[in-house]
């Protein structure tokens, strides 16, 4: 019933995505995604201004970083090149964003077309760094001098982002991980109450996993960092941000998966003492109930690449 209801599932997102079948033979389209580069609206940097931005401003890619934007829109798995060639109007960069503030996909009107904004420094992070900074802030020094570090074997972050809000974009128009029953969410998210975050199953809601300002909770003192991350270990998510909700549960699993298997980088969470000795490495594209998923993932993906499944 499971691979029944998958294959309907995504059969139909990619219809509505507007996808094209996939050629039995030969590469992907020619698709220029470079030619979606744009300063951003008005109305963009008003939501900016509107979190408390106040600084915020476009950016002007230098030849060098559009030539590196260029370069990581084409590597891109066929299935986000051609949901970004249907439904991306704008690939916008910005100055003046503080702290890790980093991107904005945002809906055009009403229409199935979206924008995309990055905070234009992070073309010059490492995964490793970009993901480190965010992971940090959910914890707060103790005594112990325990401290997190994102470990990204050389990834970059603008791949990272690109799949990320790329998955939003597929996500999006199809309202897939709302679809109550939908295989990326059965037993890991229940229906949403009329307001607030959408609520996880019984048992990974009481999970440490959950207990994060990513789900509304406090700081975690360092000390306990190791207690969460073994509490994330027994789940199905690859980040504690996976949990904030099921979008962002996609946009995660998408970005690590393509990442860590297509790309060849190995992702891990190590957690340090106050003298620099290893206390715990965590690889989450390990944690079993991740592998688990790895096979729907796949299997989306596969769809829009030559000779991919129908
Ligand atoms: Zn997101």
């Amino acid at each position: 019933m499971r691979s029944t209801l998958t294959g309907l599932v995504l059969g139909t997102v990619l219809a509505f995505a507007g996808l094209a079948p996939p050629a039995a033979h030969g590469a992907a389209p020619p698709i220029s995604l470079a030619s979606r580069i744009a300063p951003p609206d008005r109305a963009v940097i008003e939501r900016f201004e509107a979190a408390g931005m106040r600084d915020i401003r476009p950016h002007v890619l230098t030849p060098a970083e559009l030539a590196q934007v260029e370069q990581a829109l084409a590597r891109l798995p066929a299935l986000h090149r051609r949901v970004l060639d249907t439904h991306l109007r704008h690939l916008s960069f910005v100055d003046g964003v503080p702290g890790q503030g980093t991107a904005l996909t945002s809906q055009v009107g009403d229409s199935a077309r979206f924008d995309i904004t990055l905070r234009a420094s992070a073309l010059h992070e490492t995964l490793a760094h970009f993901l480190t900074t965010k992971e940090r802030r959910l914890f707060e020094a103790d005594a112990s001098g325990h401290t997190v570090t994102i470990e990204a074997d050389g990834a970059d972050a603008l791949t990272y982002l690109l799949l990320h809000e790329a998955t939003h974009v597929l996500d999006m128009p199809m309202k897939l991980t709302e679809r109550q029953g939908n295989a990326f969410g059965d037993g890991i998210w229940l229906a949403p109450m009329a307001q607030g975050r959408i609520p996880l199953a019984p048992g990974l809601a009481a999970s440490p996993a959950a207990a994060t300002r990513f789900r509304g909770a406090g700081p975690i003192a360092a000390s306990h960092a190791r207690t969460h991350y073994d509490a994330l270990a027994q789940t199905p998510f690859v980040s504690f941000y996976a949990t904030a909700a099921p979008g962002e549960d996609l946009a995660e699993l998408m970005a690590w998966h393509v990442i860590s298997r297509r790309h060849g980088h190995t992702l891990s969470i190590a957690v340090h003492d106050a003298d620099g000795v290893l206390l715990e490495r965590y690889q989450p594209m390990r944690f079993p109930a991740v592998e688990a998923r790895l096979p729907l993932v796949e299997r989306l993906l596969g769809q829009a690449e030559p000779g991919g499944a129908a």
